[in-house]
C-alpha cells in the first residue's frame, strides 16, 4: 500500500533555503520514491529542479546551488494519478509571467475529470497527467485579485485530498482540504517560516513545531507576515493510515506521537487476540513498534526474526526474472537460528491483497518457525479508498472476498488476528469522529466516494469480473 507523496516549504529570506527544503525531503521519502523536486523565487522569477528518483540520486551541490532565493517549496511522489514520468515530478510551475505559482501536492482530486473538462473548455492548458495541474488552473482561472481568495475559490471547488505548499514570487502558502485527510504542520526556523507534511521534517532541519495547519485553513508566510484563513468544513476525516503505517513513528499528529501509538496497537492486538507463543516480532519497519507492544503487554519475549534490507528502495536498475522471483526475500532475510522451533507471532501492519504475507509466512517457516500466528494493527480493509491510497480495487482486496479464517488459511498461517475498529481508536487515543476509517467502514465522508465505490462495483459484476481470488460476489 502506497500513500501518496510529501510536501514541504520554507519561507526565510537569507537562508539557503533549496538546502533547506533537501533536507526536509530526505526525511520525507518515506512518503513517495518516484520523483523528488525543489522550486524557488528570489522575488522576481521561479525555477524548479524535478527529476525520477529518490531525493539522494535526484540532486547534486551543483542543482542545488542554482536553486538560489528566498521562499522554496519540495516535494516528493509517489504516483496515485497520472503515470510515473518526469513531465509529472513536482513542484509544477503553473500559470505565465507574474501569474505564475508552483505547487506541491499530497492527495488525491476525486472531481479532477470533470475540472479538467471545464478549464480545458475554457482554454487552459494541460502539460501533465497530475490533478495537481488542475488545482493549479483552477486557482489561476479565479476571477479573484488576491491569493487568498483565488485558493478559497478552488477549495470551493475541489473534493477529495488535498494538503498543499504553493508560492508565488513573494508568498509561500500551506492549504489542506477541509476533511484534513491528509497532515500538515507549520514550524519556525532562524526566524522563518516551514510547513511540512509531518514533524519529522522540522526536527531533521533544526526547526521548532509550532501547530498543526487545520482542516480548511490557508496559510499565507509574505514580508507581512503570516496570516491565517480558514473555510468552515463539515465532518473531519484524517486518514487512520497515517497512525498505522504511512507517517515516520518519530512525527506528532494530533498532538500524539505515532511510536506509542503503535506500540499500544500491539498491545491492544495482545489483548484481543492472546496466543501460547515462545517469541514476538514485529515485520521491519513499520510493525516493530507494535511488536515491542505485543510482547510488553503478553510477556512473551522480543526478538527479532527477520532482517530487512534497507537499501533496496527504488532504484533505476530493473530487476531480471530471477531476482524478480526471489520476491519478499530481496526485501527480509531470516534469522533461522533465532526462528528454529519456535512459535512465532508476527505483528504486521496490514494486510491488503494478501499477497505479500504468504510470502513472509512461507519464508518463516522455511526458517525453521514452528508456528506463525499473524497479528495485523490495522482491521480487515474491505473498501477501496478515493483518498489518494493506491490501495486495489475491491475485488482484489483479500477481506472483501475471504473471510478471516479463509485468510489465515491463504496466507498459510496458523492462527491471525486484526485489531478492532475500537481498539485501533483506542491505541490512537483520539476521537473517532476525526478519521477516516472507509476502507474498514464503507463509510465515505464525501457521497461521491460512495458513488464511486457502487460505480466500481458494477463495472466489475457488469464485466463478469470474478477477481483475483476467483470468486464472483459475496
Ligand atoms: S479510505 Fe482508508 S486509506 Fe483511504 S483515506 Fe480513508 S482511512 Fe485512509
Amino acid at each position: 500500500m502506497h500513500e501518496s507523496c510529501g510536501v514541504f516549504g520554507v519561507y526565510a529570506p537569507g537562508e539557503d533555503v533549496a538546502r533547506l527544503t533537501f533536507f526536509a525531503l530526505f526525511a520525507l521519502q518515506h512518503r513517495g520514491q518516484e520523483s523528488a523536486g525543489i522550486a524557488t523565487t528570489d522575488g522576481k522569477k521561479l525555477l524548479v529542479y524535478a527529476r525520477m528518483g529518490l531525493v539522494s540520486q535526484v540532486f547534486s551541490e551543483d542543482s542545488l546551488g542554482q536553486l538560489k532565493g528566498s521562499i522554496a517549496i519540495g516535494h516528493n511522489r509517489y504516483s496515485t494519478r497520472g503515470s510515473s514520468r518526469v513531465s509529472n515530478a513536482q513542484p509544477l510551475l503553473v500559470g505565465k509571467g507574474s501569474n505564475t505559482i508552483a505547487i506541491a501536492h499530497n492527495g488525491n482530486i476525486i472531481n479532477a475529470e470533470h475540472l479538467y473538462q471545464e478549464l480545458s473548455d475554457q482554454g487552459y492548458n494541460f502539460h501533465t497527467g497530475a490533478d495537481t495541474e488542475v488545482i493549479a488552473n483552477l486557482i489561476l482561472s479565479s476571477p479573484e485579485k488576491d491569493w487568498v481568495n483565488k485558493i478559497r475559490y478552488a477549495m470551493h471547488r475541489l473534493q477529495g485530498a488535498y494538503s498543499l505548499t504553493l508560492m508565488t514570487n513573494n508568498s509561500l502558502f500551506g492549504v489542506r482540504d477541509p476533511f484534513g485527510v491528509r497532515p500538515l504542520c507549520l514550524g519556525t526556523v532562524n526566524g522563518g517560516r516551514v510547513i511540512a507534511s509531518e514533524s519529522c521534517a522540522l526536527d531533521h532541519i533544526g526547526a521548532s513545531f509550532i501547530r498543526e495547519i487545520e482542516p480548511g485553513e490557508i496559510v499565507s508566510i509574505s514580508e507581512n507576515g503570516i496570516d491565517s484563513y480558514r473555510e468552515e468544513g463539515g465532518r473531519r476525516a484524517l486518514c487512520i493510515f497515517e497512525y498505522i503505517y504511512f507517517a515516520r513513528p518519530d512525527s506528532v499528529i494530533n498532538g500524539r506521537l505515532l511510536y506509542p501509538a503503535r506500540q499500544a496497537m500491539g498491545e491492544g492486538l495482545a489483548q484481543e487476540h492472546a496466543v501460547d507463543a515462545d517469541m514476538v516480532m514485529g515485520v521491519p519497519d513499520s510493525a516493530i513498534a507494535a511488536g515491542i507492544g505485543y510482547s510488553r503487554w503478553s510477556n512473551i519475549s522480543l526478538c527479532e526474526g527477520l532482517l530487512k534490507n534497507r537499501y533496496v528502495g527504488r532504484t533505476f536498475i530493473e530487476p531480471d526474472q530471477r531476482i524478480r522471483d526471489l520476491g519478499v526475500k530481496l526485501k527480509f532475510n531470516p534469522l533461522p537460528q533465532m526462528l528454529d522451533g519456535q512459535r512465532v507471532v508476527v505483528v504486521d501492519d496490514s494486510i491488503v491483497r494478501g499477497t505479500t504475507t504468504p510470502s513472509v509466512v512461507k519464508l518463516l517457516k522455511r526458517a525453521g518457525a514452528r508456528e506463525i500466528h499473524m497479528r495485523i494493527c490495522a482491521p480487515p480493509i474491505r473498501y477501496p479508498c478515493f483518498f489518494g491510497v493506491d490501495m486495489a480495487t475491491r475485488w482484489e482486496l483479500i477481506a472483501a472476498q475471504k473471510t478471516i479464517p479463509e485468510i489465515r488459511d491463504f496466507i498459510g498461517a496458523d492462527s491471525l488476528g486484526y485489531l478492532s475498529i475500537d481498539g485501533l481508536v483506542k491505541a490512537v487515543a483520539l476521537p473517532k469522529d476525526i478519521f477516516c476509517m472507509a476502507c474498514f467502514t464503507g463509510d465515505y465522508p464525501i457521497p461521491v466516494q460512495l458513488e464511486m465505490g457502487k460505480l466500481a462495483l458494477e463495472t466489475a459484476m457488469s464485466a463478469d469480473y470474478q477477481g483475483p481470488f476467483g470468486i464472483k460476489q459475496r
